[in-house]
């Protein structure tokens, strides 16, 4: 006997809203492919394109832990991920409805596309969760959707299924939630007191570039704003204490190149999160196009500028370098064939190289090969003498290949030891 589950009858609604009339017979297929998937099938196909998601350095294969059940080995939809603190943990990125009533022109979720959906409603979902989670198949969660019935109302059933987890089963892991377009400032703020994280995708740089990725969201209104909300939480309540203790990190996530945009106008807008809203991280996913959506013949974008613009955002925020040190291009672009730092020392410390003995923190980090912790270790080094060859530098981390030809060592550059190395 068929039962008609609430779930059923709400992604029924949802699938005839969307696109009962552009397409009869996916709407026919939809409504009865609910009715006969488990819940590891439809946990599947929801996580199935969340690799387009860049969080939490999740970008590893699938993993397949041993204390996968075979049919969960299948599934195969949980991620190696490596959080802020540096802990690796496996993490389910997946959406509680791949349902949306969005256009977003690059999106393999929008309205009108003919695929198979599925949706999760959040006491089933929580309650999917924990049974991997109790397995230890998936120690944290990264949980986002497609919009039906308004970015509130959808905001509402993530906002849901967090509390179930956390107060219902006491859930204490590692949580990230995505706040929906048009979400409401006091539905921010209660998800900031159930997540580790929470981010809101901003897409494309500025109004612009966003018209011509999803011409349907609104820039201002429903992406930058709930960022700046964040930040007014956090800073009207200073001595909150979250449910661990702190409130959660925010990031961003932009499609490279997908509006054509320049690499200063993505990095502009992320160097003025990062200092204005505290933005913990921009992610970049480079566009590729999907089949069946409006940019499917746009050009992909070379991923080598995805990890150019990490390298670049990583030197803002860490390195203490300001957009104008980037050795953008004519067009506002990064050089590919260069990292961003090598770049800039190849300008302007070949003819000023640091001396290593006496160069301040912020100096020795203007090197390339030295890192956040490779400088802290020059320092501490010393205080216990000069350092006075490449080996020295190498044994404190320094990738000295990469560094030798910006620096003396007590006033000589150290160039000619690199064929020992
Ligand atoms: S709102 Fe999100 S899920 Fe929906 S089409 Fe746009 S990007 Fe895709």
């Amino acid at each position: 006997m068929i039962l008609f589950t609430d779930l059923y009858l709400e992604t029924m609604w949802q699938a005839f809203l969307l696109y009962s009339f552009k397409y009869p017979l996916a709407f026919i297929e939809h409504m009865f492919y609910n009715l006969y998937m488990d819940a590891i099938d439809t946990l599947k196909m929801l996580s199935s394109q969340m690799e387009l998601e860049h969080a939490e350095e999740s970008r590893g294969e699938p993993a397949k832990p041993a204390c996968f059940t075979p049919k969960e080995q299948r599934a195969a939809f949980v991620h190696p991920a490596q959080l802020p603190n540096g802990k690796q943990i496996h993490l389910l990125k997946t959406l509680l409805s791949s349902a949306c009533e969005r256009d977003c022109f690059y999106c393999p979720f929008r309205a009108g596309r003919d695929f198979r959906r599925a949706t999760f409603r959040p006491q089933e979902f929580a309650e999917l969760f924990m049974k991997l989670h109790q397995s230890r198949a998936a120690e944290g969660i990264f949980l986002s959707s497609g919009i039906a019935a308004g970015g509130a109302n959808t905001q509402n059933k993530i906002l849901d299924t967090a509390e179930i987890l956390r107060k219902k089963f006491g859930f204490r892991g590692y949580m990230h939630l995505k706040i929906m377009p048009g979400a409401e400032k006091g539905q921010v703020e209660r998800a900031m007191q159930l997540a580790d994280r929470v981010s809101i995708n901003l897409e494309a740089p500025n109004t612009e570039r966003l018209a011509k990725l999803a011409p349907h969201k609104t820039f201002i209104e429903e992406l930058f704003r709930p960022l700046k909300w964040v930040e007014e939480i956090r800073q009207s309540q200073p001595s909150y204490k979250g449910w661990n203790g702190r409130w959660p990190s925010t990031v961003t996530q932009f499609v490279a190149g997908g509006a054509d945009e320049s690499d200063l106008e993505l990095l502009t807008t992320t160097d003025w999160l990062m200092k204005n809203v505290r933005l913990k991280r921009a992610y970049f996913s480079a566009f590729h196009p999907i089949h069946d959506t409006p940019m499917e013949n746009k050009a992909a974008v070379d991923p080598m500028r995805e990890h150019r613009l990490y390298q670049a955002s990583f030197l803002l925020r860490d390195y203490g370098f300001d957009l104008e040190d980037m050795p953008f291009t004519q067009n506002g672009n990064l050089p590919l064939p260069t990292d961003p730092k090598l770049a800039w020392a190849q300008m302007n410390l070949s003819e000023k190289p640091v001396e290593i003995n006496r160069a301040e923190k912020r100096d020795l980090l203007r090197i390339p090969g030295v890192g956040l912790k490779g400088a802290d270790a020059i320092l501490l080094a010393r205080r216990n003498g000069k350092l006075r060859d490449l080996a020295a530098l190498r044994k404190l981390g320094i990738v000295v290949a990469r560094a030798a030809p910006f620096l003396l060592m007590d006033g000589r550059r150290p160039v000619s030891q690199l064929t020992l190395f």
